[in-house]
């Protein structure tokens, strides 16, 4: 089969693991006979010293009419002033494509389960996905303005906004363990109620899934307490926003972590969750498995090579079993040795 994906690398370390992201890609369809297209389009703080904008026309062009969306990461201090910022070229990306929801899968290996900062025998087994809403919500409510004396934002969901976010978790519920976990302040929260309500009428089409509710506060104590309770959450942007910064740290560094943005149609857009960290850019030290496992999730959920994925999920655990780890994990593997490693176990 014949692939078109766009690959914005961008800045920091993003250009170093979106090679790594890239070579694995080429590897897998060299194995596996896919053709996969890849072009590569500045974008971010690239795309403003190339072009003077963070999303150039090409750029946006190239990735509308791609099948699937591959990004690094973006900005740093030399663009923090710029007019347009490299920030601002990827909120008008995800408003250009609809993403409405955002994906974050977190898992913990029993291989790596003793790297995380909590208690090994509590995070083993750790397999759960945060379903974010990503275009709603407290984040793009109006009115919203401030001055010196008083500033206001504004909490608003549409049903119609709650309903496809919701669908879509219950939608992966089904594909998981069927439990659905949705996140809220319902007691204090006009939007909540609605959320929670909405919630509940969906739960009707779904008998086999369990649902429960918590409020957002005794949600982030129990991710730390007991990741492993659960399977799915849902929940509005910036409830989302922080409980899925929150799970990063159970599998023990940002640079472990994929996400997924999904639109209504069009094409999806894999990133890191993590920034473009400019302190350790250039240094051939930042660890490319969030690019990997976001090439995984293009895989499985754009394109549905599930065998595909599998393979290369399995094969950079296997490296990183055999001890290989970069130095966010306390190891000495580079970038590139790490990509070399599981690109070896690829080709056997
Ligand atoms: P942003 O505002 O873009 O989200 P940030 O300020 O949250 O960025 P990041 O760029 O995500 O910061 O980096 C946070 C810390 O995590 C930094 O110390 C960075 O070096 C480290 N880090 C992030 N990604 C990786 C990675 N892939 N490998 C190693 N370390 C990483
Ligand atoms: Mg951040």
């Amino acid at each position: 089969m014949n692939y078109t994906i766009a690959a914005l690398p961008g800045d920091g370390i993003g250009p170093e693991i979106m090679e790594s992201g890239l070579t694995l890609l080429e590897t897998l369809g060299k194995k596996f006979q896919h053709e996969f297209n890849v072009t590569v389009y500045p974008f971010g703080g690239a795309g403003i010293d190339e072009t003077g904008d963070p999303i150039p026309p090409q750029t946006i062009k190239g990735c509308s009419e791609a099948d699937a969306i591959l990004l690094a990461a973006i900005g740093g201090p030399k663009w923090e002033k710029a007019e347009k910022t490299p920030e601002d070229g990827l909120l008008q990306l995800r408003k250009t494509l609809g993403l409405f929801s955002n994906i974050r899968p977190i898992a913990v290996s029993d291989s790596i389960a003793h790297l995380s900062p909590l208690k090994t025998e509590r995070v083993k087994g750790t397999d759960f996905i945060v379903v974010r809403e990503l275009t709603g919500g407290l984040y793009f409510g109006q009115p919203k303005h401030w001055n010196d004396e008083e500033a206001t934002d504004t909490l608003f969901y549409k049903k119609s906004e709650i309903e496809r976010i919701v669908r879509q978790a219950f939608d992966i519920a089904m594909t998981r363990g069927k439990k659905l976990t949705s996140v809220d302040k319902a007691n204090v929260l006009a939007s909540s109620k609605l959320w929670r309500k909405t919630v509940n009428e969906i739960a009707t089409e779904y008998p086999e899934v369990t649902v429960d509710h918590l409020y957002v506060d005794a949600a982030s104590m129990k991710i730390i307490q007991n990741p492993t309770a659960f399977d799915v959450i849902v929940t509005e942007n910036m409830f989302g926003d922080i409980l899925s910064d929150e799970a990063s740290v159970i599998t023990g560094s940002l640079g472990m972590l994929p996400s997924g943005s999904h639109a209504v149609s069009g094409p999806s857009l894999y990133e890191p969750i993590h920034g473009s960290a400019p302190d350790i850019a250039g240094k051939n030290i930042a660890n490319p498995m969030s690019m990997i496992l976001s090439v995984a999730m293009m895989l499985r959920q754009s394109f549905q090579l599930h065998e595909e994925a599998d393979t290369l999920e399995k094969a950079a655990n296997e490296v990183m079993d055999a001890g290989f780890l970069t130095a966010d994990l306390g190891g000495t593997t580079t970038t590139t040795a790490f990509t070399e490693q599981v690109k070896a176990i690829l080709e056997k």
